[in-house]
């Protein structure tokens, strides 16, 4: 199932909402309400119906949505059906830290291939991901039907990553690296630079810091 226009934030948020009905649920509830889920994620009931308008779901005014049918709705519009598979370039720190701690988290999103330069780390499996040598990406990314790509290699290397993904026709990237990337339409980019957001975090916490004095 394909939404056309579906804004960025909401699929952002479905990803959100489906984690929380999904605690919901083991709760032994059946129905919950718009406020009850925009209580858990700290937004607006209006969002949140807003949102499920969005993809076609209303609740039942006295009992709320069904949270059942509603975690299946979310997992048709945001998983495929077979499932993706996903590449990590860069099996540094962060390459190794990404695989371990997403394994088993999702079962419609596999990391099933990690690529790098160093010798030393090629060949021999890391957390039931096989490493191979970025020389072999395109081959192997095409023979394993390898849709998502994550970069982790530092930032002077991710440009040649991203064309060499591109080529080897992922239709998604999430950079990690701090430079921005340039990719074709087709492919979706999501970049997320980890030292500006704590930054950003450090700024607030110093203006706040002297505003609370
Ligand atoms: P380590 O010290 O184990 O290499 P790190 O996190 O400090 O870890 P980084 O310098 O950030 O390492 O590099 C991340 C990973 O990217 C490393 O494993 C490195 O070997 C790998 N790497 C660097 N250049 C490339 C490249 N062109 N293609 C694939 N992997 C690369």
């Amino acid at each position: 199932m394909y939404l056309k226009n579906l804004p960025h934030k909401t699929v952002e948020r479905l990803s959100q909402y489906r984690r929380a009905l999904l605690l919901t649920l083991s709760k032994e509830k059946t129905h919950v309400f718009s406020h009850e889920i925009a209580l858990m994620l700290h937004i607006t009931p209006v969002q949140v119906r807003r949102d499920l308008m969005l993809i076609g779901y209303s609740g039942n005014l006295r009992k709320g949505y069904d949270i059942k049918e509603l975690i299946e709705l979310i997992g048709r519009i945001v998983d495929t059906e077979k499932g993706q598979r996903v590449a990590v370039i860069g099996l540094g720190n962060l390459g190794k830290a990404f695989i371990s701690y997403f394994k088993g988290k999702r079962n419609k999103l596999t990391i099933i291939a990690a690529f790098d330069v160093n010798p030393e780390k090629i060949n021999r499996g890391f957390d039931g991901v096989t490493v191979y040598h970025i020389n072999s990406l395109v081959e192997v990314v095409k023979k394993h039907n390898i849709s998502i790509g994550i970069i982790t290699v530092p930032a002077d290397q991710a440009p040649d990553i991203a064309e060499a993904l591109v080529e080897a026709g992922v239709k998604g990237i999430l950079n990690y690296s701090p430079k921005p990337l340039n990719v074709p339409p087709y492919v979706y980019l999501e970049e997320y630079d980890m030292i500006t957001s704590l930054e950003k975090v450090a700024f607030f916490a110093k203006k706040n810091d002297e505003r609370f004095k």
